[in-house]
């Protein structure tokens, strides 16, 4: 169903949140022939910026800037920068007056079709409000220009960034120590079993791992953990996940659900007619994984941005639902993961955590579900094309990383 017309010069898509996934579906809407109005509207006064060099290149000093390599003036989109969105006023069901507002800090902008991209914000750990958070590009060059050598980091939180955090700090010579309460690294995403196998990767790198404990408190000059023990930190990064930047829409109309993501259908549209939404801050329903989901990863804003200008386009393309993908780069490895397991998934080892590069596969009833693979891009690709098609996999020959993954089918 097409939202606009998508001819006249008058129509006005708002698009709210200047980053990757909001970026894209301006620049997308331009490629593919909408003539009207497009104006981005950022709280940052940055133009769109790549987020994952900031943990990984930023940090490292490797570079300053990740613009987008977008020209905006070229693409004849209206970037309003320093513009917090604070609410919205719903237009009409369609035809002539249909258009709704979004009220902004500097003023009110009208719109025919607006999409909503604020992201995600990184989860505040209570009582650690002096600790340092790593989401904007200002965030990355603040804690850069601290790291020095000697200086003691406790970094909370072994997720994909903490780990991220903690090779950067260690490259620039940081005494670090990395607390998770879970029982191994990444605990929400990857079963213990693998979460151990990167445990070993911290010792590799010198870098102290508690986990099985939690944070207690953050005093002046040291952490306080739950078991009791006093970690001496010059400097405190907690990196304990993000949740939907949804805030501004209550009392909106637009619906959310109960972990503050937008309910879109199968198309990002939202419960409003006339806004659509995309990238961190959604959550859509994916047939694939029979549940709806809200993922936080570079590939899924890039996708979904795209597929948000071709519902305003009135495309038919197919409903949105990409096998999931995303990247870590720690502690010199590059680890990749696709698709999506279930805890009760066959776990299958392709190699040995003690070799230089293996990959994980999960199973059900043979059907490849997902893979994780370090430093083994091929594995990636490859699986990455058998979870789309929903290939059977031989065990054995799949558990041999000397086959290629994709001649390990079955039958
Ligand atoms: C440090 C870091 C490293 C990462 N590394 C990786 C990686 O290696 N691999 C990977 O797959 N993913 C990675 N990610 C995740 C990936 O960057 C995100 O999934 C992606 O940026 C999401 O894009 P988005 O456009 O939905 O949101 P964002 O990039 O968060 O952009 C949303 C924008 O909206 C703005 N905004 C919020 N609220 C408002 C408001 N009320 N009014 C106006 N503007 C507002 C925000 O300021 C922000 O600029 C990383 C993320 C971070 C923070």
């Amino acid at each position: 169903m097409a939202e606009l017309s998508g001819t006249g010069r008058t129509d006005r898509v708002v698009v709210v949140g200047a980053g990757l996934a909001g970026a894209q579906c301006a620049a997308v809407l331009r490629r593919d022939g909408w003539q009207g109005r497009i104006t981005l509207v950022g709280e940052e006064p940055h133009a769109p910026y790549d987020r994952p060099p900031l943990s990984k290149d930023v940090l490292l000093g490797r570079t300053d800037s990740t613009a987008l390599d977008l020209d905006f003036g070229q693409l004849d989109v209206e970037l309003l920068t320093g513009r917090r969105a604070t609410g919205l006023t719903p237009g009409g069901p369609g035809g002539p007056g249909a258009a709704g507002t979004l009220h902004t800090d500097a003023g009110d902008v009208r719109y025919d079709a607006l999409l909503i991209a604020t992201g995600s914000e990184p989860r505040v750990l209570p009582g650690a409000e002096r600790a340092h958070l790593l989401h904007t590009l200002d965030d990355a060059l603040a804690l850069r220009a601290l790291l020095r050598p000697g200086l003691r980091l406790v970094l909370v939180g072994a997720g994909w960034i903490g780990a991220e955090v903690a090779t950067a700090a260690r490259a620039a010579g940081c005494e670090v120590t990395v607390v998770e309460a879970g029982p191994a690294p990444v605990p929400g995403a990857l079963p213990t079993e693998v979460g151990r196998a990167m445990a070993a990767w911290y010792a590799g790198a010198g870098i102290e791992l508690r986990c099985g404990t939690g944070v207690a408190a953050v005093e002046p000059g040291a952490v306080l953990l739950a078991d009791g023990s006093r970690l001496p930190a010059d400097e405190v990064v907690v990196g304990i996940g993000a949740r939907p930047a949804t805030g501004w829409l209550a009392g909106t109309g637009v619906a959310l659900d109960a972990a503050g993501a937008v309910l879109v259908d199968e198309r990002l549209r939202t419960t409003v007619p006339g806004v659509l939404a995309a990238g961190d801050c959604v959550g859509y329903p994916s047939a694939r994984s029979g549940t709806r989901l809200t993922v936080q990863h570079w590939d899924h804003a890039l996708q979904s941005g795209e597929a948000a200008a071709a519902t305003l386009l009135g495309s038919d393309a197919p409903p949105y639902d990409p096998v999931q993908y995303f990247w870590s780069e720690q502690f010199g490895r590059m680890v990749q993961y696709a698709g999506r397991h279930a805890a009760d998934d066959e776990l299958l080892w392709r190699g040995s955590p003690d070799d230089a590069d293996w990959s994980v596969l999960w199973l059900r009833d043979g059907v490849l579900r997902a893979l994780l693979a370090v430093d083994r891009p091929r594995d990636l690709t490859q699986g990455r094309r058998l979870v789309e098609r929903g290939a059977v996999l031989d065990r054995a020959r799949a558990a041999d990383p000397a086959v290629p993954l994709k001649s390990a089918l079955a039958g």
